[in-house]
């Protein structure tokens, strides 16, 4: 039976950090998330999240354009469709809404959350036909700006055994007065955890090449999008060149960059990420054609909060091979939980939530009170009438 739309919001969400996060081409002071919630006529909710980092300077989509294109291009084409058919609903709103990967993420993630509610099964039984691990190792970010503040910061955490894995945000700076900071966070830590590095398309292919280099001595262990996400062919000589593994992060928008990436041999890692795939479904295919291409798995983030971080979790669940391990942190970066129950992490690992759809739910209280619209929240009715 055809399960109708009954009503979708798109809410903008602004959550503080707990300290400024410093990257190549911003830095940021708090994360603004677009929660999607919709209803269907068979008396279903799905929550789906879309959220991008340093408002319009990571990519081409912004949280309030997130917002705009679900409200005016995607609300009226779910009205039209059997939103119980995810793959069928995300194909229409594919046949009339181009990009916009994180917008469809959002609204695919709610979808697969009603849908796995419905069937009273997770997204991760829906989507990658069940589960081959329950937690996950999760990478944490160092990025204060600051080399003492950092190596304290990582202390702190083994210590605490939640992470042993740590991505250092470079490319600022001076390629040298970069390399510096690694080594000396390398030099603290050493053989207690790994430290890898994410240039964020920072550096031209000759600074990569010798920061490549330096890098590799410091002993760092993987190195993320040191150039352009256009220069493909630069990524490819780098990868010939250098024995330190390099990922390919914002030049992967889904299986088609996916596949050109592969057959280029342009990285030997993958960061995998629901939102720049545009949804759970075509991130499961990026991470076949990994797979196919002995392309190794790094499950990324794009700092969500609790909802875009389960959903990820749910499909890095499914994933035969997860070498690389996680970066979901996403929700620890920020002061405040949007979930009624937070996301566990313990042992250097997240846990996968175990309830139906995302396995998740809304603390209703935080949201009335961080949402931008606060004082005049905005619902759109199929039908039109609020
Ligand atoms: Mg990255």
């Amino acid at each position: 039976m055809k399960v109708a739309l009954h009503s979708i919001e798109a809410i903008l969400v602004d959550l503080p950090t707990i300290r400024p996060h410093v990257l190549a081409m911003a830095t940021m002071h708090r994360q603004t998330i677009v929660l999607v919630r919709i209803r269907t006529d068979d008396g279903i909710e799905g929550i789906g999240e879309g959220t991008t980092i340093g408002g319009l300077s990571y990519c081409e989509e912004s949280a309030e354009g997130i917002k705009l294109a679900i409200d005016t291009y995607i609300a009226p084409l779910l009205a039209t469709c059997d939103v119980s058919r995810v793959a069928e609903t995300m194909g229409a709103i594919g046949r009339h809404v181009v990009g916009n990967h994180i917008a469809k993420c959002a609204v695919e993630t709610a979808l697969l959350d009603a849908a796995g509610k419905r069937l009273g099964v997770p997204v991760s039984t829906l989507i990658g036909g069940g589960r081959v691990r329950n937690s996950m190792p999760v990478a944490w970010t160092l990025a204060s700006g600051d080399t003492a503040r950092d190596i304290e910061e990582a202390e702190a955490m083994i210590a605490a055994r939640r992470h042993n894995i740590f991505k250092l945000k470079i490319g600022k700076r001076d390629v040298r007065a970069d390399v510096a900071h690694v080594a000396a966070i390398k030099r603290a830590i050493g053989d207690r955890g790994s430290v890898r590095v994410d240039v964020n398309q920072g550096w031209d292919e000759t600074q990569a090449d010798r920061g490549i280099a330096l890098l590799a001595d410091a002993g760092c262990d993987l190195v993320e999008q040191p150039v352009a996400k256009e220069r493909l062919a630069a990524m490819a000589r780098l990868s010939a060149r250098h024995s330190i593994p390099l990922m390919a992060d914002e030049a992967l928008h889904g299986p088609r960059s996916a596949f050109r990436i592969a057959a280029d041999v342009g990285a030997r890692v993958f960061a995998l990420k629901i939102a720049q795939s545009g949804g759970l479904l075509p991130a499961r295919e990026v991470a076949s054609i990994a797979d196919a291409a002995g392309i190794g798995l790094y499950g990324g983030t794009m700092l969500e909060a609790g909802i875009g971080t389960a959903a990820s979790a749910q499909l890095f669940a499914t994933l035969p091979h997860l070498a690389w391990g996680t970066e979901l942190f996403g929700p620890l970066l920020l002061t405040e939980e949007i979930l009624a129950e937070p996301l566990a992490y313990a042992d250097f690992a997240l846990r996968v939530p175990e309830g139906p759809g995302l396995g998740v739910a809304i603390d209703a209280d935080k949201l009335a009170h961080f949402r931008r619209d606060r004082t005049a929240p905005t619902l759109h009715m199929v039908g039109g009438h609020a």
